[in-house]
């Protein structure tokens, strides 16, 4: 069975896009830790991150940090931090978290936004790609 990033793929389940290549994948975090918590997913459908092909693995990094540029950009923060754990979606991604402190990276906390918000957001970042 598809995994649930699969589907947001594949558009059968709606996401908040932010870019996609042939390979690559990247959507707002629906529940996210930050403002701009974004997940990039490698669209060949694969549990853990180190059984990627290296080449994959390589590929989601470079693409990793075109779109966390552009977080940057977008969202006021100290830093974009990367966290790759997978314990809820067997399907790879990074999380890509605007941190302002270290709560931010603590994946016990979570923000409320709107579906206007996540809209808004996704497109302020994509435009800066
Ligand atoms: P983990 O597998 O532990 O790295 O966490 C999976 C992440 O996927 C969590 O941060 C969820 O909020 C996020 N997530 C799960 N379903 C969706 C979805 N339909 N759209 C966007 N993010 C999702």
């Amino acid at each position: 069975m598809s995994t649930i990033f699969t589907k947001i793929i594949k558009g059968e389940i709606p996401s908040y896009k932010i870019a996609e290549n042939d390979q690559f994948f990247a959507f707002l975090d629906i529940n996210p830790n930050a403002i701009g918590h974004t997940l990039v997913v490698p669209k060949k459908e694969v549990n853990k991150i180190f059984e990627l092909d290296k080449e994959t693995y390589r590929g989601l990094m470079d693409y990793s940090y075109d779109i966390a540029q552009a977080i940057e950009k977008v969202v006021p923060c100290k830093r974009v931090g990367m966290t790759v754990i997978g314990l809820e979606v067997p399907h790879v991604h990074v999380h890509l978290i605007p941190l302002n402190n270290m709560s931010d990276a603590t994946f016990g906390k979570k923000i409320q936004m709107g579906e206007e918000d996540f809209k808004k957001l996704a497109q302020r970042i994509s435009a800066e790609l």
